[in-house]
């Protein structure tokens, strides 16, 4: 047992800052998420944030988006504080080459006791398009063992998403994602038809399945797996789609002796009703991350079957299974286990699917969809970005829209109070953007 150490004084740090001083400097010298630094767009100034709500601009107003699907027990919950402090008081960080320690082996002993039974080998990546990075770098490992080393691509759908490093970015829509920005450097792969939208008829899904067979036939020499956010796809466009689809992916990937990766990143830990979708078709390699921490820290997960997993992954980030991202982890998924989330997150969709729907009505709303905890309202025009966000913030609530779309996907722990101000909120977004 390492002694404790004994309290130290606080050292002097830099002056409190003014909020206008604050903005000032990051305006200069902050690249933000998909912006310019020489034009960048406006950004609030958060202050506190605690529950569902965020302090934006010195304004309590509620959070639509859990921090990009991350902060799925609110802010500052009591439980993951306190695994975080205590786990600080023992030690932040250790190198994960040749060493171990409790927060990952507990990490690990969870995901592979909550995931699917055949999914029981871990690797601990820092982010979710790590993880994309780890889990393809592992497929086309895979068919080399096999002795297939020609198997260099993969199979994915169109409107996916699944990060911003390059094999990610390979396997994101061509379209709507940044491959025009990077045409000749980012490795070529194949995409089918964008699977049909939930409730198509039995004729739409056998269209799209023969499309994709027919393309995973012409190209199987080439192929070395499958990748695709299952149920639910994300950033691409907010597209739930049936499960019958992930069956047909399942036996093209059989067929063709290709692994089937699903990135769950966004859809895992009960954001769309299952724990992971993976629970309804089983994939061969699996993502987590986002929510995987509840929000508190980078950290994210490729689980795979034993068959899979290869001997030696060339892999090893300097803070793989950081203890801290590892004990507030964990401490999530005990939280979550322990609570009702799947009728909390029910009551959430049918919250938003009742709020939203009379939205249907506007002459720019072109679709109106929820599915699990999340809920989407399509325009039928890019969205204002900084007016939709000015109206929503002015009804009290944090939105961030992309494209043509407004859509949140709150914090589990949002009360039915909250729930009217966001449904509120996304109105106000939908009718300024
Ligand atoms: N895959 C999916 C489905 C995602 O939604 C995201 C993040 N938006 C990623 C991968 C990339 O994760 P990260 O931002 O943690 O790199």
């Amino acid at each position: 047992m390492v002694e404790p150490v004994p309290p130290v004084e606080p050292v002097e740090t830099l002056a409190p800052v003014e909020p206008v001083e604050t903005l000032a400097f990051d305006r200069e010298h902050l690249w933000h998420p998909y912006t310019s630094m020489t034009d960048p767009a406006p950004v609030r100034l958060v202050t506190g944030a605690r529950g569902c709500t965020l302090e934006v601009d010195g304004r309590e107003v509620v959070d639509g988006m859990a921090s990009w699907w991350a902060a799925i027990h609110g802010y500052r919950h009591p439980a993951l504080d306190r695994a975080l402090a205590e786990q600080a008081a023992r030690f932040s960080h250790v190198m994960f080459g040749g060493l171990t320690h409790e927060p990952a082996v507990g990490l690990g002993r969870r995901l592979v006791e909550i995931t699917p039974e055949p999914l029981r080998r871990v690797f601990l990546a820092d982010s979710g398009s790590v993880a994309v990075e780890v889990a393809l770098k592992m497929v086309l490992q895979h068919q080399r063992a096999l002795g297939r080393p020609e198997r260099t691509r993969v199979l994915t759908v169109r409107g996916g998403y699944h990060g911003d490093t390059f094999h990610p970015m390979s396997v994101t829509d061509p379209d709507g994602g940044m491959h025009a920005l990077w045409q000749g450097v980012l490795p070529s792969q194949v995409f089918a038809p964008q699977p049909p939208a939930v409730g198509a008829g039995e004729a739409e899904i056998a269209t799209w399945a023969a499309a994709v067979r027919e393309l995973a036939a012409g190209h199987a020499h080439e192929l070395a797996g499958v990748v695709v956010e299952p149920l639910l796809q994300g950033a691409g466009g907010m597209w739930p789609y049936p499960v019958e689809c992930l069956r047909v992916l399942r036996e093209v990937a059989d067929e063709h002796g290709l692994l089937l990766v699903f990135d769950e990143i966004a859809t895992g830990f009960g954001r769309t009703g299952h724990l992971f979708v993976s629970e309804l078709v089983t994939p061969d390699v699996l993502c987590v991350g986002k929510a995987l921490t509840g929000g508190y820290l980078t950290l994210a997960a490729v689980l795979t079957t034993d068959a899979v997993a290869p001997g030696v992954v060339m892999h090893g980030p300097t803070f793989m299974g950081n203890p801290l991202a590892c004990a507030v982890a964990s401490a999530s998924i005990d939280l979550l286990l322990a609570g009702d989330w799947q009728a909390g997150v029910r009551r959430i969709g049918d919250h938003l699917a009742a709020g939203l729907e009379p939205l249907r009505a506007l002459p720019q709303v072109r679709d109106v969809r929820t599915v699990g905890a999340v809920g989407v309202v399509q325009l039928d025009h890019d969205v204002d970005v900084a007016a939709a966000t000015d109206a929503a913030l002015a009804a009290g609530v944090w939105l961030r829209p992309f494209r043509d779309l407004v859509y949140a996907m709150p914090p589990y722990v949002i009360s039915d109070d909250e729930l009217d101000r966001l449904v509120a909120g996304i109105g106000a977004a939908v009718r300024a953007g």
